[in-house]
């Protein structure tokens, strides 16, 4: 690969503004509503923002995912579509596309991230095992816990501390991880469930020296490396930012690097590789990779198209080749982070550093007369709706469900609301709205009351139930 960096137009013109790499050629009419509307749409709604309808919302932050733009290029490759059952060529362009940027030898494509979660779980997990891991994700953990796993949380204890300032949040503890397999055995570790850029610690980065470190320590304990690859390319961005060494690396470069630590990695590519849907996994194993071929075709598809149309493969072979140029990530970031320096100036309470994918407001700082069984961050996502028509999500005590042995709600450190910047969607003066409609909500903070749950589905909880304003 070549190693040398482009300069990039930050470089180029030192400190003056940055823009975004491209320009606009469709555009996507959004309309505000009224207050009244928005109240009777939250009503209706049961108070959670995935339950509202998208007509209803102004700007949506819900989610990163799968809410990108596509690129003019990506949209040319929708028309390449090899709509063939079996060996479409859209599949081998990409598996050249990820053998070439991440590294791995051989890939089953899926139809998103979590399909791939489950038959990673399914092949490597045998009931009563643990699966460590910097800071849980919902699926992942889901479907770690539904392989008979129990996820063992080994991040540094920074990543649980919202204003602690740590360059690399999503460093795992080697100390906690060895104190687990001493305490286990790692014959009970089928493998170390590895985040780059930790979503639900803010989107924070693992340092290139960690994950060298814990190649290391898992090499003597033969325990293998599996990364979650979703937002690994901002992770490379952090890389390239704060890492000795790595300024005058390209982001293509760190990422193969990173990945080269690893034995493979999933990816929900509705993310970092700039489509609508899809997903992948890919492994360097070849035995492990047979089982995962026979798997996919029982519960995904073929195993050169695993539930996505041969389309949607041409685009997504295209946005990982997108993806890992260095302006478009970042543009990306530093748009998320402009936004977070405008609540930074107004003292409103955010995670910080700014990670790579969303602004994540500290619910506990703003409500601290609401108890997290009131749910604050489902309070302030709810607020924020009703203030201006912005759509983000609880990512708290909602989100991190119940405990599967004692049935109680796991109560988690961290109490955020997500504000996830779609990549390529939004300009700066929506960001602009954005932080002036949290500015309004954290102004009237006194005044707002919790909320208690009335209906609570068994699994992944935070996409269905539904709440009332507590008395
Ligand atoms: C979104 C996400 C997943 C799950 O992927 P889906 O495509 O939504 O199924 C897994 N891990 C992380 C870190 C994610 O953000």
């Amino acid at each position: 690969m070549n190693n040398k960096k482009l300069i990039t137009m930050g470089e180029q013109f030192g400190r003056r503004s940055w823009a975004e790499p491209w320009k606009i050629k469709m555009v996507e009419p959004i309309r505000i509503t009224s207050p009244q509307e928005r109240r009777d749409a939250l009503e209706k709604a049961g108070y959670n923002t995935f339950l509202l309808h998208s007509k209803d919302v102004y700007i949506d932050l819900l989610t990163d995912s799968g809410t990108g733009a596509m690129s003019d290029r990506q949209w040319a490759g929708i028309m390449l579509g090899d709509e063939a059952y079996a060996g479409s060529r859209n599949f081998f362009h990409l598996e050249e596309a990820v053998q070439k940027y991440y590294g791995y030898r051989y890939l089953v494509p899926t139809h998103q991230g979590r399909g791939a979660e489950h038959l990673l779980s399914q092949a490597l997990i045998k009931p009563g095992q643990y699966v460590p891991g910097n800071m849980y994700f919902t699926t992942t953990r889901l479907h770690q816990e539904l392989a008979g796993g129990t996820f063992v949380d080994v991040i540094i204890d920074e990543a649980h501390d919202p204003p602690n300032l740590h360059p690399f949040k999503g460093n795992v503890d080697l100390d906690k991880l060895e104190a687990l397999v001493k305490r286990v055995g790692a014959e009970s570790i089928p493998y170390i469930s590895l985040a780059g850029t930790v979503n639900m610690a803010g989107g924070q980065p693992v340092s290139m020296a960690n994950v060298k470190a814990l190649r290391a320590l898992c090499d003597r304990y033969s325990i293998p490396i599996y990364l979650d690859a979703t937002r690994m390319v901002e992770n490379a961005f952090f890389i390239q930012e704060r890492e000795e060494g790595y300024k005058d690396k390209t982001i293509a470069a760190i990422l193969q690097e990173f990945c080269s630590f690893t034995d493979g990695a999933w990816m929900s590519a509705k993310k970092d590789n700039l489509v609508n849907i899809g997903g992948w996994l890919a492994v360097n194993d070849s035995d492990l990779f047979d089982a995962l071929r026979n798997m996919v075709v029982i519960y995904e598809g073929l195993h050169t198209y695993g539930g996505m149309a041969g389309r949607d493969m041409e685009a997504l072979a295209i946005g990982i080749t997108e993806a890992v140029d260095d302006d478009h990530v970042r543009s990306r970031v530093e748009q998320v982070r402009y936004l977070g320096n405008l609540l930074t100036n107004w003292e409103i309470p955010i995670v910080k550093p700014v990670g790579g994918h969303a602004i994540f407001l500290d619910a506990k700082s703003f409500y601290p007369h609401i108890p997290q069984d009131q749910f604050p961050a489902q309070t302030l996502a709810a607020g924020l709706y009703l203030d201006s028509g912005i759509r983000g999500m609880e990512r708290g005590i909602v989100s991190a469900g119940r405990d599967p042995k004692t049935g109680d709600h796991r109560y988690p450190a961290l109490e955020l609301t997500r504000l996830a910047i779609p990549r390529r969607v939004y300009t700066q003066a929506h960001m602009d709205v954005v932080a002036e409609a949290v500015k309004a909500v954290y102004d009237s903070r006194e005044q707002t009351k919790g909320l208690k749950m009335v209906y609570e589905p068994k699994y992944l909880r935070f996409f269905q139930a539904r709440f009332e304003r507590a008395s």
